[in-house]
This record gives C-alpha cells, sequence and structure tokens, in this order.
C-alpha cells in the first residue's frame, strides 16, 4: 500500500524538478530538520502498564517555530509522521505564515482508552518530548484522534515545570487561551477554497451536493456550513458506517445523533452507506475528511463527482492522482483547502503571545482574506505555467522555504 511517507516523497520531487532545485538545496527541503521517537509508558486502569511509540518530527523551521498537530491513532508510526511534518511546511509557507513543518503523534486507538488512560498518555507523551516543543521553537496542535482537551493537558503538563506557556500549544480550548473560531476553522478554510474554486470550475454552489468521509473535527464542522450555505451533504461515513440521503441530510440533527451514538451510522433519516460505496455516489464535491491514501488506483476510475476537495491531509494517492486528471477531475490539494486550521492556529498564537483576544468576527474575516488570497495565488501560478493547483501550490511553498533556507544560510 501507498503510505502518506510516499505520496508525499513522490509530490515533493515532481515539484523540486519544476523549480530546477539543485540537489543539495533538495535536501535540504526534503530531510526532516529533527526527529523524535519516545517510548510512552501508560497505567491502565486495571494495574498493567501499557507502552506505546510516540514521535514528533521537525521537518523544517527555516521560516520559523515549526507548527503541525498531534495525531493519535494506530497507523502512527516514524514514516506517516514524516510525510505529515513536510505537508506542514508547504502549508504554513503556502499560506505566508511565520512557521515552518512539524507533526507528532502516538501509535495508539485512543476509542480503546478510558479518559484517565488517555490523559496520562498524553502528559506522558508531552514530558518525552518536551525539550523540543517551545512558544518559539515547536507548537503542537490537534489532528486526527486528539481535540482541545488534549491540548488542555499538554498545556498544563509543560506548564507545570516552565511556568504558564498557553503559546506552547494552539487548538486549546477557549478558557483556557484557544481562539474562538479555532473549532471550525478547518472546515471554515476548506469551504471558502470550495466556493472560490467553484466559481472558477462553474460549479453548483447553492443547491450544489457534496458527500462527506470522515464526521470528526474537520468532517462534522465542513458539514455544518456547507449545509448552512445551502449546499446538500447527501451522505457522510466515519469509521463504522456511513448513512445516505440524495436529498440532502439534516445535517444538524445528524450531529445530535453523532454525539450521542459516537458514528454518524444508524441515523434515522438515511440509507446505511459504506466507505467503499460513498466513492461511487454522483455529487459535485467529494469530500475524504478523514484518513490518508484512501483515493488508490482501484476506486479512482469509480468516481463519480465533479471536483475532489482534499479536506483530509494525503488522501490521493499519486496514481490515483493521475487517473484524476486523465478522467478531467480537479482537485482541491490538502494544504492549500485544509489550511484554515493552521492559519487560525496562527491567529492564536499571536493572541496569546499579545495577550489579546480577537473577536469571532475578526476571526473568521482575517481567516477569509489568508484563504482567498492563497487560493487566488495558487490559482494564477496554474494558469501561468498550465500545471494542476497541487504542482502550482508547491511551486510557491517551496520557493519560499528555499529562499530562507538560502538567506540563513548554513
Ligand atoms: P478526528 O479524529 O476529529 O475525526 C476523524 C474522522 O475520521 C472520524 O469521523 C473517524 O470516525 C473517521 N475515520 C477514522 N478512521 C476511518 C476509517 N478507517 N474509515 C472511515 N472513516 C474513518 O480528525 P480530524 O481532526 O477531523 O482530522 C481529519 C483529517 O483532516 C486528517 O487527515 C487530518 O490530518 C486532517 N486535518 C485536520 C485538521 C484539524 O484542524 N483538526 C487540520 C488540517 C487537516
Amino acid at each position: 500500500m501507498y503510505g502518506l511517507g510516499d505520496i508525499a516523497v513522490n509530490q515533493f520531487e515532481h515539484a523540486a524538478d519544476l523549480l530546477g532545485l539543485s540537489e543539495s538545496m533538495r535536501k535540504r527541503l526534503s530531510l526532516p530538520f529533527r526527529e523524535f521517537t519516545v517510548q510512552v509508558p501508560v497505567l491502565m486502569d486495571d494495574g498493567r502498564v501499557e507502552v506505546f511509540l510516540g514521535y514528533r518530527v521537525q521537518h523544517n523551521g527555516a521560516r520559523g517555530p515549526t507548527k503541525g498537530g498531534i495525531r493519535y491513532h494506530p497507523s502512527v508510526d516514524l514514516a506517516e509522521t514524516r510525510g505529515l511534518a513536510s505537508l506542514m511546511t508547504w502549508k504554513t509557507a503556502l499560506l505566508d505564515l511565520p512557521f515552518g513543518g512539524a507533526k507528532g503523534g502516538v501509535g495508539v486507538d485512543p476509542r480503546a482508552l478510558s479518559n484517565n488512560e488517555l490523559e496520562r498518555l498524553t502528559r506522558k507523551f508531552t514530558e518525552r518530548i518536551a525539550l523540543a516543543l517551545g512558544p518559539y521553537r515547536d507548537i503542537p496542535a490537534p489532528d486526527m484522534g486528539t481535540n482541545a482537551q488534549v491540548m488542555a493537558w499538554m498545556l498544563d503538563e509543560y506548564s507545570s515545570k516552565r511556568g504558564y506557556s498557553p503559546a506552547i500549544v494552539t487548538g486549546k480550548p477557549v478558557g483556557l487561551g484557544g481562539s474562538l473560531g479555532r473549532e471550525e476553522a478547518t472546515g471554515r478554510g476548506v469551504t471558502i477554497v470550495m466556493r472560490e474554486a467553484a466559481r472558477d470550475f462553474e460549479l453548483p454552489w447553492k443547491g450544489g451536493t457534496a458527500a462527506i468521509q470522515g464526521f470528526g473535527n474537520v468532517g462534522a464542522n465542513l458539514a455544518m456550513i456547507l449545509h448552512s450555505e445551502g449546499l446538500r451533504v447527501i451522505a457522510v461515513t466515519d469509521i463504522e458506517g456511513g448513512i445516505c440521503n440524495t436529498a440532502g441530510l439534516d445535517v444538524p440533527a445528524l450531529r445530535e445523533h453523532a454525539r450521542k451514538a459516537g458514528t454518524v451510522a444508524g441515523f434515522a433519516h438515511g440509507d446505511p452507506i459504506t466507505n467503499e460505496e460513498l466513492w461511487k455516489l454522483e455529487c459535485d464535491y467529494m469530500i475524504p475528511a478523514a484518513l490518508g491514501g484512501v483515493l488508490t488506483k482501484d476506486n479512482a476510475g469509480d468516481l463519480q463527482c465533479r471536483m475532489v476537495v482534499e479536506a483530509a491531509n494525503g488522501p490521493t494517492t499519486p496514481i490515483a492522482e493521475k487517473i484524476l486528471a486523465e478522467r478531467g477531475i480537479p482537485l482541491l490539494p490538502d494544504f492549500l483547502a485544509n489550511a484554515g486550521g493552521v492559519v487560525v492556529s496562527y491567529f492564536e498564537w499571536t493572541q496569546n503571545l499579545q495577550q489579546m483576544r480577537w473577536e469571532l468576527d475578526e476571526v473568521n474575516a482575517a481567516l477569509e482574506r489568508k484563504m482567498i488570497a492563497a487560493y487566488r495565488e495558487v490559482q494564477t501560478v496554474a494558469g501561468e505555467k498550465n500545471v494542476p493547483l497541487r504542482t502550482a501550490a508547491y511551486a510557491i511553498a517551496l520557493k519560499r522555504v528555499a529562499e530562507a533556507e538560502q538567506m540563513r544560510g548554513l
């Protein structure tokens, strides 16, 4: 199977060829700056000790402190974390944020842990990577399997030894210095980029149809915002199953159901659907918002959508991307489409450092400006160079990081 690490390397090489980067600059931009693998022993509720493996990869910090999420999922390993860390470097550069890229995680199924076990795991992992972190060094955020509560534990663990440090993580609860609008920021950012692209690619907006894999932070917030914009969300799946209603799902009611049931499966107002069946649905926007590597050579030919929107990180394998291009299905690339989270994380970090609070409308307006500017830049370069949006986005990001590396010297 094509892993996320392979996907990132393949995409990087393609863009580096386009820019004609020297061999040494390719190495400086592709190899991680430094990486940590740590042992995470956890006292379980039944008295056993389980030992997990945790990772933090700081891919590149030429443009600022490294920034990137913490993932709790059984698939987390060093290769996947490296791939995701590099994606963060390109994402922060593309959005022109004063950050580099990092990623971390623990190979664990968080659903199998009690709340107390999850807290102990988070505290131990934080303690073991703490020497790598800092408001001006490396700033984690939530990703798959983690949330604001996990960030609160990280903040507390770090601050208890080093003094109160709210800027050490973003995506915190608002009561602990989190930013208004951070929780829905990734979904909101995806919506903004989709709306711009809908105009350019002449796709329907109000009344248009969308299908989404994943109903977590990104998928659920995105579904809610698309629904409120007047699109029809016709299907949603998660790890347990899925639900489909071609007339359009009642997303607020679905969210209520998922809150209680822990899954979208079993929602009354629709028909059950599997994750495999989801890809075959006829719709305007097909939106993977869960795992990486889900669009493959085996299902890319089945897609009946008019655009793929990568809300997840790395959902499309290179072969699938080629098949989609041959079929004339445009793709909004992950590190543009899902950058809203890190943009508002940046706003959160600046609010913490300045000890200031922004109103929600200020956050959303600034997010909108950032996302539209990045999309327009990518679209312009794609038109000028006659390349897909992903290649254009890479070209912009790689150039910025290469220039920063060059200016900082050896
Ligand atoms: P989350 O943990 O909140 O939700 C993940 C969702 O994916 C859940 O609904 C889960 O059931 C589903 N899922 C997990 N395994 C699955 C499987 N095998 N088949 C089908 N569904 C499955 O995670 P999230 O924060 O929403 O992140 C989702 C994606 O978006 C990830 O790729 C993440 O890297 C990316 N992303 C997240 C953020 C953010 O701010 N949280 C920002 C940018 C990108």
